[in-house]
Order: structure tokens, then sequence, then C-alpha cells
């Protein structure tokens, strides 16, 4: 069919573009957050605030025609072009350590994000404070915040706790050839920073105890090793979502829509429905990277899909 690679590749260009547009910030901007606290047993949980991201919705929702987005987001008062999702990290205090689960973009993603380093500092943390950093996957928006403006590790005495499945699947030789040319800042960002922390890096894999009180969860599908955390305190838990659930209307709704923004997309569905029913079974406190900040809150279960509550 004579013109269909041609039609393909020019809406790679507009998303491309749209990405990249995004970084003038459309929307959301000024967003001003005071962190969050919580308590879970002897934890003390902070949420901060790394920013917002700015997603065309064309790259999210990349299945969906613009009625049905329309039909689910226009309800919710959101834009039906961009998703401008917050950025939750969420610093853990547990006796003498002090945790941070994923660290942000840093200063080379989007200018609307990487706001973390501020934040710690407003907040009297230095990095080097900082015992752990426990990352849920390897995407910008998650681990480009590990290196400092010279390129040099931000948090030089922490120990990084790193999914195997993610270090082996972006340190791979053929994944940068496999990803899709939108993505393939992604691998390479990657790469490079994963290199620059090997010597503080320790691998996890599901099941894992990875400190005192805190279990590894397999969530693959957003990305091959994605992990999120329970953190265990007393009769209490708390779980940390990353990216398994990324919005939280979106997937709570349809949590059978694909999304753009996962790897495997129906690994990613599977995933998603999982984790849904059986957080609303428990009751479960999560903490959702990309939900509204702080993104603290429970999953219930609705006439259809799922619903966020919080407070
Ligand atoms: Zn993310």
């Amino acid at each position: 069919m004579p013109g269909l690679k041609r039609v393909e590749l020019s809406r790679r260009e507009i998303l491309l573009s749209g990405i990249a547009l995004a970084a003038t910030g459309i929307g959301g901007q000024g967003r001003a957050f005071a962190e969050a606290n919580l308590t879970v047993g002897d934890h003390e949980i902070t949420v901060f605030s790394d920013g917002h991201l700015a997603l065309p919705m064309g790259f999210v929702l990349p299945e969906q025609s613009a009625e049905e987005i329309s039909a689910l987001l226009t309800p919710h008062g959101m834009a039906t072009n961009m998703l401008t999702p917050d950025c939750n990290i969420t610093l853990l205090r547990s006796g003498d350590r002090l945790v941070l689960f994923d660290v942000g973009s840093g200063q080379n993603f989007q200018p609307s994000a990487g706001e973390l380093l501020s934040k710690l500092e407003d907040a009297g943390i230095d990095p080097s404070d900082i015992t752990d950093v426990i990352l849920t996957h390897a995407h910008p928006d998650h681990l480009w915040g590990i290196l400092d403006e010279f390129d040099d590790p931000l948090y030089p005495q922490a120990n990084i706790h790193v999914p195997q499945g993610e270090w082996d699947f972006w340190r791979a030789d053929d994944t940068l050839a496999n990803m899709p040319d939108e993505r393939k800042s992604f691998v390479v960002g990657a790469q490079s920073r994963l290199e620059a922390i090997e010597d503080q890096v320790s691998m996890i894999t599901p099941g894992d105890e990875v400190l005192p009180g805190v279990e590894a969860v397999g969530t693959h599908g957003h990305t091959p090793g994605h992990m999120s955390y329970m953190i265990h305190g007393g009769s209490q838990s708390i779980f940390v979502v990353g990216d398994a659930i990324s919005n939280a209307v979106i997937s709570f709704e349809k949590p059978e829509w694909a999304s753009g923004t996962d790897q495997d997309r129906d690994q990613g569905i599977a995933t998603r429905k999982m984790l849904l029913d059986r957080l609303a079974l428990d009751q479960s406190r999560i903490i959702g990277f990309h939900f509204p900040h702080p993104g603290e809150g429970q999953v219930e279960k609705a006439t259809q899909g799922y619903r966020f509550v919080t407070g």
C-alpha cells in the first residue's frame, strides 16, 4: 500500500515533535507543592514532587479514538490533547536509613520536571545523606536524576538497588536497535546512567526484601523489569506503585486500554488489572508516581473498572 509507510513516519514525527513541544511546558505551569508526610508503623514517608511531565495524548493513548478519550476525560475536567502528570518521589526514613524510591528526571528531560534536588535541599536533606535509592524502572523521569549537572553520581553514598530485569534489558546489545525511533533516547540515556553508577548498584529480583520492611514485587509490562514495592510497618503497609498503574483516571476506569507508555502493552494491561484487583481487595494504601501529588490513596472497585480515592 503506497504511502502507508510515509503516513506512519509522519505520525512518528508528529509524536516526536509533540514530545519536544511539551518541553515548552504546556499546561500545569506554576504548580507548587509542599511535601506530604505519612507514616507506616515506625517508618516515616515523605512524598516530594519532582514537577510534572507534558505528554501528547496520542503518545499516551495510541489506540483510542478522540471520542473515546473525550468521553472519559472531559467529565473529569481533563484536557484531551495533552496529559500533564505529576511526578511523585517517595522518601522513606527508617532507622538510620534515608531511602529514595526513584530519583526523578534531572535537568535533561523536560523543563517542567527535575525539581527533586531543590526540594530535598529545602527540606534540609543533602544528597550525601541518602543511604539507598530503590528504582522501579529506568525510564527518564525515574532514573535520569541519578547524575548531577556534571554527569557525576548525585547520591555518592547510596546503595542503588536496581531490578535485575531492568539492568539486563537496558544494557543488552540489541535493545537500542530494537527500540522505536521516538524512544531511542530512552535507551541511550539509561545506558549512560546505569554505567555511571555501576559501582553503587545491587541487583534485586521479585520477592526480595530489599531493606527491612521493603518487599520487591514484580510488576512487569510498563518495562520488562518494572518493580513495585510494598513497605511494611507493623500492621500497616503502603504500596509504591511506580508506573504499573500510571494515571489516576485512565488506568483505573479503563485498565483494559493500551498505554502507549508501556513497553509491552498486553503485559501492561494484565499487570494493571491484576494489581487493581488485589489492591482493591486488600484495601491497601498506595502511592502512584504519576497520580495527582502526593499520589497517595486507595483503589476502590467501581461499577465499571475502579476508582482512585484519597483522603
Ligand atoms: Zn514515569
